[in-house]
């Protein structure tokens, strides 16, 4: 009955619902927060989150859920997804999905977000003082749907040598996400979204994305609502990246603009990124990657891991840590000398978190006084 009366038009109401989340799991005052290190350089950067939580006395234990990515069994993420269905959040490094295994070994990071239905991948880049970059004074908050798009996993090859790839848009996931960019360009104060399409060729899937997009922009009459096909938004992005406020699309251009975005402000190594569902928010760097050549090495950059740290302290509401631990990391990023190897400098690891931590011990609030 419901789905039906979804189907036959747009009910912002139920939509608003849907995004209420409940409260995230708290035992005795303490969250419990599920951690995947996942693979490459997240162990060791996951680490650094925890001995910076424990130096600022931040109320969370962390359950620690493994996931091996080289095996074909999907045991593993179903125990992480088990995990983040009682916790309620998690924060990860990225698993790796190595493309040479089997067409049936599906993406465990794509797997997790699916499972949990978590739609709405957020994002906002936004330029550090402290980091030299071509372009100045960028600020853009991206919303990626998450769920499905080219990456439904559904691909066959019936006929030997012509591949059939499914892209699924449909008009639930699609006015979801469109009202989710809406609603948050609302509460941020933002006065633009843009969508994102190639609907001059994918007619039917883009074009309902967009009209989707454009229905819930007719509820939102305070804010400015336009659209670009994908490939000029990418070359607006590199030329003139400050003209974007909010922007919203479906999720492989989410995952390419969040790159060139990430690549704008300063590379993977400083973007935190989150994934909102209704019940559930995992947290980890924006361009989700692995760095695996540079793993094990303590030059691998903290602060996108750091700050994805904070975003998932918001979500808690444990707004004065995540303020204090993400001022640490912001006013260590002033510091050109601490710079890693992603900016240019030879800063370790170690040395980054270290200034963190001094930074946070020096604002006297590491203890009870919060
Ligand atoms: P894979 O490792 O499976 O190839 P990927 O293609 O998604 O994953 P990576 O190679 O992991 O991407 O990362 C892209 C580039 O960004 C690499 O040069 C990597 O070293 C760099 N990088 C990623 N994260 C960081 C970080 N935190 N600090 C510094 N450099 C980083």
């Amino acid at each position: 009955m419901m789905l039906e009366n979804i189907n036959s038009g747009y009910k912002p109401v139920f939509l608003i619902l849907c995004c209420i989340q409940p409260p995230p799991a708290k035992y005795g005052g303490r969250h419990t927060v599920t951690l995947i290190p996942g693979d490459g350089i997240g162990p060791e950067l996951l680490s650094h989150v925890r001995e910076v939580f424990r130096f600022s006395c931040v109320p969370v234990d962390f359950e620690v859920v493994h996931v091996n990515s080289a095996l074909e069994t999907e045991d593993d993420i179903n125990n992480a997804i088990t995990a983040i269905r009682r916790n309620g959040v998690a924060l990860k490094g990225n698993i790796e999905t190595k493309h040479t295994m089997a067409p049936s070994v599906k993406s465990r990071n794509n797997l997790l977000r699916t499972s949990l239905d978590l739609y709405a991948n957020v994002m906002h880049c936004q330029s550090l003082p402290g980091v030299q970059t071509r372009h100045k004074n960028i600020d853009i908050i991206i919303i990626r749907e998450n769920t499905e798009g080219e990456y439904s996993s559904l691909e066959h090859e019936n006929v030997p040598g012509v591949v059939e790839s499914l892209k699924i848009i449909t008009r639930n996931n699609s006015l979801r996400i469109a009202e989710y960019a809406f609603k948050l360009a609302r509460e941020k104060g933002r006065h633009r979204v843009t969508a994102v399409h190639k609907a001059n060729i994918m007619k039917l899937a883009d074009g309902l994305f967009l009209q989707c997009c454009r229905e819930v922009a007719a509820g939102y009459p305070d804010i400015t609502f336009d659209s670009m096909i994908v490939d000029n938004t990418t070359m607006q992005l590199v030329s003139k990246p400050q003209q974007f406020d909010v922007m919203v699309m479906p999720n492989l251009y989410g995952n390419v603009v969040s790159n060139v975005c990430a690549g704008l402000v300063g590379g993977p190594g400083l973007v935190p990124g989150a994934n909102y569902g209704r019940d559930y928010a995992v947290f980890e760097t924006a361009t989700r990657n692995t760095g695996k050549s540079i793993a094990g090495k303590n030059i691998a950059n903290p602060t996108a891991v750091l700050l994805a740290s904070c975003m998932m302290l918001d979500h808690l509401k444990l707004y004065d840590y995540a303020n204090l631990i993400r001022n640490g990391v912001l006013t260590t990023m002033n510091e050109t000398r601490l710079h890693t190897a992603d900016l240019g400098g030879q800063g370790t690891t170690s040395e980054v978190v270290q200034s963190v931590m001094k930074i946070i011990q020096s604002k006297g609030q590491h203890t009870s006084d919060i």
